[in-house]
């Protein structure tokens, strides 16, 4: 078995076939790995999209946070991915926020190495174990 790395989308499979991208070049010549997973935290109520959308921090959305025993620092900032996604950037840590039918869910994001601006780079959209370089 040897795991390889998908020349397009940089995810490493042992299959012939990209499971991430459908892409059929992959190389074994990769160095380097980022995992990026992406387990279920909790979820909010749609109310607090607005706070989202206004990229505030606020008292309320730091108590649901610890009432699920999490917390987000005073350097915590929300960034918009898309209309229905936002991104809560707290240091080295990453949580994800998507709008569902009646709640928003949230995810944390896990990188290894701890470096988003990798994750950022290779433009990763689903989790899983991606290669940092390529050949
Ligand atoms: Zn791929």
């Amino acid at each position: 078995m040897t795991e390889k790395a998908c020349r397009n989308c940089n995810f490493i499979t042992d299959k012939s076939t990209c499971p991430a991208c459908s892409g059929t070049t992959l190389s074994g010549d990769w160095a380097g790995y980022v995992v990026v997973l992406k387990p279920y935290l909790f979820s909010l109520p749609l109310e607090l999209k607005q706070e989202l959308q206004q990229k505030q921090v606020s008292e309320k959305l730091r108590e649901i946070f610890n009432q699920h025993k999490y917390t987000l620092s005073e350097q915590a900032e929300i960034q918009p991915t898309n209309s229905k996604e936002w991104k809560i950037l707290d240091g080295k840590k990453e949580y994800a926020i998507e709008e569902g039918n009646e709640q928003l869910n949230f995810y944390k994001q896990y990188l290894d190495p701890n470096d988003s601006e990798i994750a950022k780079r290779l433009n990763i959209t689903q989790p899983g174990k991606y290669a940092l370089r390529v050949r």
